[in-house]
């Protein structure tokens, strides 16, 4: 069963179509890396799977459910908060901005959520934070608060933060994009490190070192549709299609 499975997925917002009939799949273990221009709807895309936003036509699933809606005969009725809550949990999510808490320290930031949400004791929830601290390359900063981290240690705290939850997919939306340029790779590794492990990945970037290296699938996104998606080699060195050659022209 793949884990997420969109089938023509759109979303409007007003009068503007920003999604248009999306369809794509991610098997179990697999990363797939999303380029496309700013607002062809890649924010939306994985906003959408995170429950952030809701669908408006098509079909998106992950590991099988359907998100925010539940089926009944032929019909779909949107899911109450607390099912959507629960189903969210075993989504990760990690932003552009790092949006820790800026009050509670580098270990508070990521046992916070397994302990109000999943009930997890604190002593076995600091064990794990120090375990995913140790993998995120910052055994020492477990009492750092974010403002004493430089970004690219907010943003692996952040990576933390959401593995503590046992996420069975995590979703990256630009996480290197607002970090000084020496501070992308060690993000980066992390991620790829991540990826090795076998975690089920959809990273939206502009960095094309990373999609080309760890990417399985590499989709191509402009005006709300997948102009062109396949494995990143294929795509990078030869695009098919005249907008990606324009895309890529720019950012390679
Ligand atoms: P990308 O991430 O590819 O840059 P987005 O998904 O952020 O693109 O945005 C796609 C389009 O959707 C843009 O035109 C944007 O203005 C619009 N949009 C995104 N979120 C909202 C929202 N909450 N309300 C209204 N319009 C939105
Ligand atoms: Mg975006």
């Amino acid at each position: 069963m793949p884990m997420v499975l969109a089938e023509k997925v759109s979303k409007n917002f007003g009068s503007n179509r920003v999604l248009r009939g999306i369809s794509l799949k991610v098997d179990p273990g697999e990363v797939l890396c999303m380029v496309g221009p700013s607002g062809s709807g890649k924010s939306t895309f994985l906003r959408c799977i995170n429950h952030l936003e809701v669908v408006d036509g098509g079909r998106l699933s992950v590991d099988g459910q359907l998100v925010g809606y539940r089926q009944k005969g032929d019909k779909l009725y949107e899911l109450k908060l607390k099912e959507a809550a629960f189903q969210r949990q075993e989504i990760g999510m990690v932003f552009q901005r790092f949006n820790l808490f800026p009050h509670l320290t580098a270990l508070e930031n990521i046992t916070l959520a397994p302990m109000r949400v999943k009930k997890i004791s604190k002593a076995a929830a600091t064990a794990r934070a120090v375990e995913l601290l140790e993998r995120v390359g910052l055994a020492d900063k477990g009492d750092a608060y974010p403002a004493h981290l430089s970004g690219g240690q907010q943003q692996r705290v952040a990576i933390a933060r959401a593995l503590a939850m046992d996420p069975k997919l995590m979703l990256f939306d630009e996480p290197t994009s607002a970090l000084d340029p020496e501070l992308v790779g060690e993000v980066l590794d992390v991620m790829k490190g991540l990826a090795k492990s076998g975690m089920t990945m959809i990273v939206v970037t502009h960095e094309m070192g990373f999609a080309r290296e760890v990417a399985d699938t590499l989709v191509f996104m402009d005006e709300g549709v997948v102009v062109e998606a396949g494995p990143p080699r294929q795509i990078l060195s030869d695009p098919q299609h005249d907008r990606t050659k324009a895309f890529l022209s720019k950012v390679l």
